[in-house]
């Protein structure tokens, strides 16, 4: 099973909480938060579920490919 990241960029106020919480996914470029990768796998979903839970503004959505 494979799973995709929804980020809403323009949301996002870059906090750096999803870096933070998921720094092997997250990076944080020129004020906004980018995942290093779009498409992940289900060892990678626990990570970036809890970076998706820890934004403020709840811009991270995670669906299933
Ligand atoms: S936690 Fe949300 S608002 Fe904060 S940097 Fe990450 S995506 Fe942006």
């Amino acid at each position: 099973m494979k799973y995709k990241i929804i980020q809403e960029v323009e949301k996002c106020i870059g906090c750096g909480a999803c870096q933070a919480t998921c720094p092997e996914n997250w990076v944080l470029q020129k004020g906004k938060a980018k995942p290093k990768k779009q498409v992940i796998t289900e060892k990678e979903l626990k990570c970036n579920k809890e970076a998706a839970k820890v934004c403020p503004v709840q811009c991270i959505k995670i669906t299933k490919v």
